[in-house]
């Protein structure tokens, strides 16, 4: 059973990175921003609930955000452990989960504040089936059109710049120093995020001694 989370900040490639894990390891991806996106999009209770704070690039109360974590987790289908990405985002959060679980790892993913703004903002996703894109890496073959599903590609409502801005000044001041708390108590792997994806993973497998990553039989 292996239990991470991977922390860095919006653009760094958590979700791409998780993905990859998930993919070979059998390691279930729990992204509490997909969460909460799914119930936007479902327009449940809870969606109606945290669709402003998420549109204005704030977070949603802790006591929210435990509550998902806490019945996500209880589900209990991830025999092989988990990846946990987008939480714990703040002190009261970080407390909560080590309480609650013990860690194998903290994968911190590093990428400077002008890279993520490069990135972030030539973010495309479609919401038919929920595929990201990225016009300077990953355009889909018809400009605009999800490769998937054909559905017109959308802009995330919080990747504006003014959301970003928001975003990246949370990161810095609550998340930062939960890496932090997590360096005192766990093990925090360090990640230079600027490679290409394959490369990153390829250094995370390391770092965690896990099985060396192998992109072809990913891919297929
Ligand atoms: P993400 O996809 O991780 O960037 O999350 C998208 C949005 O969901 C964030 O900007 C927050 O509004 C909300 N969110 C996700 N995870 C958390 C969390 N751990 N604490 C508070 N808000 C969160």
């Amino acid at each position: 059973m292996r239990k991470y989370v991977i922390m860095g900040v919006q653009g760094s490639g958590k979700g791409t990175q998780s993905e990859l894990l998930e993919n070979d390891l059998d390691l279930v991806h729990i992204s509490v921003g997909d969460i909460f996106r799914w119930h936007v999009q479902h327009h449940t209770k809870l969606g109606a609930q945290v669709r402003r704070t998420m549109n204005a690039g704030e977070l949603v109360g802790d006591d929210l955000v435990e509550k998902v974590v806490r019945d996500r987790l209880d589900q209990h289908d991830w025999n092989f452990g988990f990846v946990i990405d987008g939480f714990p985002r703040n002190g009261r959060q970080a407390e909560f989960f080590m309480e609650t679980y013990d860690l194998d790892g903290v994968i911190h993913l590093e990428l400077p504040d002008d890279e993520v703004r490069r990135r972030v903002l030539s973010r495309r996703l479609c919401p038919g089936c929920g595929m990201d894109y990225n016009l300077i890496a990953d355009r889909p073959k018809v400009e605009g059109r999800c490769d998937i599903c054909g559905t017109e590609l959308i802009v995330r409502e919080d990747d504006t710049p003014e959301a970003l801005a928001a975003r990246l000044r949370d990161y810095h001041e609550k998340t930062r120093p939960v890496l932090e708390l997590f360096r005192r108590k766990e093990v925090v792997h360090d990640v230079d995020a600027r490679p290409a994806p394959e490369k990153v993973q390829q250094e995370i497998r390391r770092v965690l001694d896990l099985p060396e990553y192998q992109p072809a039989s990913v891919m297929s």
